[in-house]
């Protein structure tokens, strides 16, 4: 079978090899940019607790394993790097609420790098552990590069001498989001030696470095399943009337939309919101899409996405799907889907999971 897909986030990624990696499908992959939504995020909570509907759970379950087999394959360092199942989600629940009801105490610090984490700490009222990493005012100082510095023993030396020399040392440590790319799991490890105590990764801003190691271990599971990567990475069709001109632009048997919500690219910014590759209906626009897009998280621009049947075919209003063999997956999906997720979270595995199980049944 031809599958094509259409952008490479979590849900295109993880289509996609999937499919490659039956065996049974010769699948090609527009990419798209790289990581794309996932390395806004924080970290990795699937919220499956909020699913609701008969068989919900177990989908998840299964969607869930699906993406740690395939990326446990490839032995991605796990680290701070979590694909929260119920125990790591347990492990978030009592990391919060250590955080906030005192285990990682009010004492807690914050890591306050050459200044940077100062607003958190004021906004916080936490004391701030100050340290002159790295070490030149000149050296980039965003999350993404000060991860890959601490992937370097060498580099992150003087970093972790600092924190055990510090009188604030034996309270754990609130950090940036910065605890390594490739070496995740000794940065962590490493950091709450020196700190004396619990080291938290606090929110991040973009790229993250949570996003950044989960972007890295999936294109190396699309590599590894055999997807085909487009030469071209942008999927761009010149006239909007998929149903009729199908066979001719895609020669697939079947075609998956992922090119992600108003983060992603799926969906553009301007008012009215629309579908970017096929103009496909939407489900129904915010009142404010600029102020929308400013919340943080589920703000109403998050909800916008095409209408889908319950096969995750996008369909006008009626339900009329626009081709029989067009799917789409994750964020590009507006409402809270058939499949009951409540929240984003955990939308694009299972959106994912669900199309490539019903295409290779
Ligand atoms: C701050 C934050 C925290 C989050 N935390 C979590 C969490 O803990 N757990 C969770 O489950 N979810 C979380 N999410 C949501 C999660 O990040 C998204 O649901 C997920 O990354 C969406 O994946 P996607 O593949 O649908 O879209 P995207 O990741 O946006 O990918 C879309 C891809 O399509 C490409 N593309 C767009 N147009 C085209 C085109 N014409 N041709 C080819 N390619 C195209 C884009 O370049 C991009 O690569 C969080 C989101 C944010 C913002």
């Amino acid at each position: 079978m031809k599958v094509t897909v259409i952008g490479g986030g979590l849900a295109g990624s993880m289509a996609a090899a999937r499919l490659a990696a039956s065996g049974r499908c010769q699948v090609t992959l527009y990419p798209g940019r790289p990581g794309s939504t996932a390395l806004h995020s924080g970290g990795w909570y699937f919220g499956f607790e909020r699913l609701k509907g008969e068989g919900a759970l177990a989908r998840a379950e299964a969607a869930f394993a699906c993406l740690k087999r395939g990326l446990a394959e490839l032995e991605i360092e796990a680290g701070p790097f979590r694909l929260y199942d119920e125990d790591g989600f347990q492990q978030k629940v009592d990391a919060a609420a250590r955080t906030h009801r005192g285990a990682l105490s009010e004492a807690t610090p914050v890591l306050c790098l050459r200044g940077r984490g100062r607003d958190f700490a004021r906004a916080t009222g936490r004391p701030r552990l100050e340290v002159n990493w790295p070490p030149s005012d000149d050296q980039d100082r965003s999350s993404a590069f000060l991860a890959r510095q601490l992937d370097r023993p060498e580099a992150r030396g003087p970093l972790l001498e600092a924190i055990k020399a510090s009188p604030l040392r034996g309270q754990g440590l609130l950090c940036p989001p910065i605890l390594g790319v490739q070496a995740a799991a000794q940065v962590h490890a490493a950091l709450e030696e020196a700190a004396g105590g619990p080291v938290v990764e606090a929110l991040a801003d973009t790229p993250s470095a949570p996003g950044l190691r989960l972007t890295r271990a999936l294109s190396r599971w699309v590599i590894r399943a055999g997807v085909q990567i487009s030469a071209t990475p942008f999927f761009e069709v010149g006239q909007r009337d998929i149903a009729s001109r199908f066979d001719e632009v895609f020669q697939a048997d079947a075609v998956i939309l992922a090119t992600g919500g108003y983060l992603g690219g799926g969906l553009t910014s301007q008012r009215p919101v629309r579908e970017a590759v096929f103009d496909l209906d939407l489900t129904p626009q915010p009142d404010d899409p600029i102020r929308a897009a400013g919340a943080r998280g589920a703000g109403p621009l998050f909800e916008v996405g095409v209408f889908v049947d319950e096969a995750l075919r996008p369909c006008d209003p009626s339900g009329r799907a626009h081709h029989p063999r067009l799917y789409a997956v994750g964020d590009v999906i507006g409402g809270p889907g058939p499949l009951g997720a409540s929240a984003r979270s955990g939308r694009a595995i299972l959106t994912a999971y669900a199309v490539s199980e019903a295409l290779l049944a």
